[in-house]
């Protein structure tokens, strides 16, 4: 089976002005989407909104970079494990993002530590990550 990396604006869902964007397979970001969605916006979850996140991933853009957006690889943590999920926004939103999906996908205690690690792994935003095309 072939994985397809899907990317997520929230957005697009909320019309929020909300900058975090999660990207990777079609299931994780769209959990986590749900998971963001509901923590950050006071959403509730329904069928509705699943539908809705669902609709609303696309294909990755062109990274443009600006200022002061963060990106973490969950991959990059000192204990992550094999994950294709990658998240782009404020440092806040970035973090909080993440923290909620390393206890839930990945059975992590939610301690001090995780929200150290996270902290420390956050990374400026690369541009040349999808630079191929333009
Ligand atoms: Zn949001
Ligand atoms: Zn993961």
């Amino acid at each position: 089976m072939q994985t397809v990396s899907m990317y997520l604006n929230c957005g697009a869902i909320t019309e929020a002005d909300c900058e975090l964007t999660i990207e990777g397979s079609p299931d994780e970001v769209e959990q986590s989407a749900l998971e963001h969605l509901i923590a950050a916006h006071g959403l509730s979850d329904s069928p509705h909104l699943r539908i809705e996140v669902r609709a609303a991933l696309e294909m990755p853009p062109p990274l443009v970079p600006t200022a002061g957006r963060v990106i973490l690889d969950v991959h990059d943590l000192p204990r992550g494990e094999p994950c294709t999920l990658s998240f782009t926004g404020p440092p806040g939103e970035v973090a909080h993002a993440a923290f909620s999906h390393e206890v839930r996908a990945h059975r992590r205690a939610p301690t001090i530590e995780l929200e150290d690690e996270i902290r420390l792994s956050l990374r400026a935003e690369v541009p040349a990550t999808y630079s191929a095309g333009v």
